[in-house]
């Protein structure tokens, strides 16, 4: 069949396809948990049940259906689950932790954007999601701002991207961009490549993750334009790289974007090396999505039982180091409160230094004597 033989309905085979596609994801979604109470058909404990009520004031429940379904219910601890199902650790918070963990508020000019960095710029089209993770550093955004996409929520934004000229990246994140209709991000993606300064439109989504069917080739076409496009997807566990999202990360990687992922280093779900290990090769030779950062969890209130010490990270990345090659290697980073940016965490290997003679440890675990050699 060619794109112009027509059907009975006067539709093209391309038309045909593009609403089966939007057909299916859709149903994922409607399929899946929406609200708490979509959660009373689940085979959860009563400490879950109780908790999701209380939980799910502070942050959203949200669960399309393929994510739902990688869920092995025989497991208390299932990864899966852990990044879904409100826990009632989730009510207890701790003294240190805050609303706003990385300053995004703090370093806005004007709504619906964040400049801390002078090249690049947060650009939030809606603070709504595809599915709502519970460790969430902007869980509390989500819920006090919490509005879709609309043109004019963004006229400021863009005005303000307009004004300054040292603006080479726009990064669409919320929220989940993905989570838009193709027509939304045609016109945002339209909008910033109307802005000459800008040279990479970024996106940060879980949609691939999450919602691997709404990568169709209709979203594709939507973000095709004059500009470099990288996609950062969100995968944080080796069992959330099925076929599906195989599939999901083809159809845009022959889209012609750039793939990275980051992932959030959680207590209970990815932080042992084997986890991580099969991660991070399995979205480098399965998903051609390159491991770009391995966040360092932040302090989003609620998140202690998540979290592990920078130490054990520095452990497992060290050992990461020496069994992946390079590009399979994240770099692990901790986005420091009051907008001190994200640097870099990964175990320091200088040891010593005398004069112009270092000691490094080596990814054997040996340290060697390393002499500077420059022109006098
Ligand atoms: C994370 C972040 C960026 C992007 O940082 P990269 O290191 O380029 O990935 C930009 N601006 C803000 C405010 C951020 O939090
Ligand atoms: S998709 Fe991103 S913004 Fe949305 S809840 Fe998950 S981590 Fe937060």
């Amino acid at each position: 069949m060619t794109s112009d033989v027509q059907d009975t309905a006067g539709m093209t085979a391309d038309d045909e396809r593009a609403r089966e596609a939007d057909a299916t994801w859709q149903d994922d979604v409607r399929e899946g948990v929406r609200h708490v109470r979509d959660l009373d058909s689940l085979p959860l404990s009563p400490a879950e049940r109780a908790a999701a009520q209380a939980a799910a004031t502070h942050h959203k429940v949200r669960i399309p259906k393929t994510y739902l379904d990688l869920i092995d219910w025989s497991d208390p601890a299932d990864p899966i689950r852990a990044q879904v199902i409100p826990s009632p650790d989730e009510l207890a918070e701790q003294e240190g932790e805050l609303d706003d963990p990385i300053a995004d508020h703090a370093f806005s000019p004007v709504p619906r954007l964040t400049h801390r960095h002078a090249d690049r710029v947060l650009l939030f089209p809606t603070y709504q999601c595809a599915v709502y993770c519970r460790f969430c550093f902007r869980k509390e955004s989500l819920t006090s701002i919490g509005r879709g996409y609309s043109r004019e929520a963004l006229d400021e934004a863009f005005a303000y991207i307009e004004a300054h000229p040292e603006i080479r990246e726009v990064i669409l994140t919320g929220g989940d961009p993905l989570s838009l209709p193709d027509k939304a991000l045609a016109e945002i993606r339209a909008r910033i490549e109307a802005v000459p300064h800008v040279r990479l439109l970024r996106i940060h989504t879980r949609v691939p993750v999450a919602l691997p069917s709404r990568i169709t080739s209709g979203l594709v076409a939507a973000l095709q334009g004059r500009l470099m496009v990288t996609v950062v997807t969100h995968f944080n566990h080796p069992r959330e790289i099925t076929s599906r999202a195989e599939q999901a990360c083809r159809t845009l990687r022959q889209g012609g974007f750039v793939l990275l992922n980051q992932s959030v280093l959680l207590k209970g779900v990815n932080d042992t090396v084997e986890v991580l290990e099969e991660l991070c090769r399995e979205l480098m030779y399965r998903l051609g999505v390159k491991p770009y950062y391995l966040h360092h969890g932040d302090l989003a209130r609620g998140m202690a039982h998540r979290r592990t010490t920078i130490a054990e990270g520095q452990a497992l990345v060290s050992a990461l180091r020496a069994r992946l090659s390079g590009i399979c290697n994240p770099g692990y980073v901790l986005d420091l409160p009051q907008g001190g940016g994200k640097v870099l965490l990964g175990p320091c290997c200088v040891e010593a230094r005398e004069g112009e003679t270092w000691r490094i440890r080596g990814l054997d675990g040996e340290v060697r004597a390393y002499r500077e050699v420059v022109e006098e």
